[in-house]
């Protein structure tokens, strides 16, 4: 395995949607593995491709957060979100792609996700909780979406400028 960088905010890669995953084979697992490894390190419970500067549908998680829980990593390769609770659940979320800034942000408290396996097997995963946060957040990115775009349009562009600004002097 290999930790891969991850791309910052104003990266246009994080604005681009993803291509779909025709066939889940050897370099999509070895990409999979290589994004968990890259999380962990972080750390964080969620990351996707394009992320590392892979413009493909393919998501990793592990929302086993607390201090003596087993890793509980998922693969998920072109995930589709097909329902959504009426309930809405507040999380504060935070970004890889946007560090050290975190805000509360409203989503479906549960999501029903269907997805393909590092096997390439179809799978459906019905999400609530942190889960259900991180799933649709990680999707988001696999269709250029942050988690700012479900901000209000001040604290967006405020975050995004200072983001530019600090590319600008890197
Ligand atoms: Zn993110």
């Amino acid at each position: 395995m290999a930790k891969r960088p991850i791309l910052i905010l104003p990266d246009p890669i994080l604005r681009r949607v993803a291509a779909p995953v025709s066939v889940v084979d050897e370099e999509v697992r070895r990409l999979a593995k290589d994004m968990l490894e890259t999380m962990y390190e972080a750390p964080g419970i969620g990351l996707a491709a394009p992320q590392v500067g892979v413009s493909r549908r393919i998501v990793v998680c592990d929302v086993a957060v607390e201090e003596d829980a087993e890793p509980a990593p998922m693969v998920l390769v072109n995930p589709e979100i097909v329902a959504v609770s009426a309930e809405v659940a507040v999380y504060e979320e935070g970004c890889l792609s946007i560090p050290e800034y975190t805000e509360d942000v409203e989503r479906p408290a549960r999501v029903t996700v269907r997805y393909l396996d590092a096997d390439g097997a179809p799978q459906e995963v019905v999400a609530e909780g942190l889960l259900a946060t991180c799933l649709q957040h990680e999707i988001d990115h696999l269709d250029g979406v942050l988690f700012i775009d479900h901000l209000s349009r001040l604290k967006r562009e405020r975050i995004t400028k200072r983001f530019q600004k600090q590319a600008r002097f890197a």
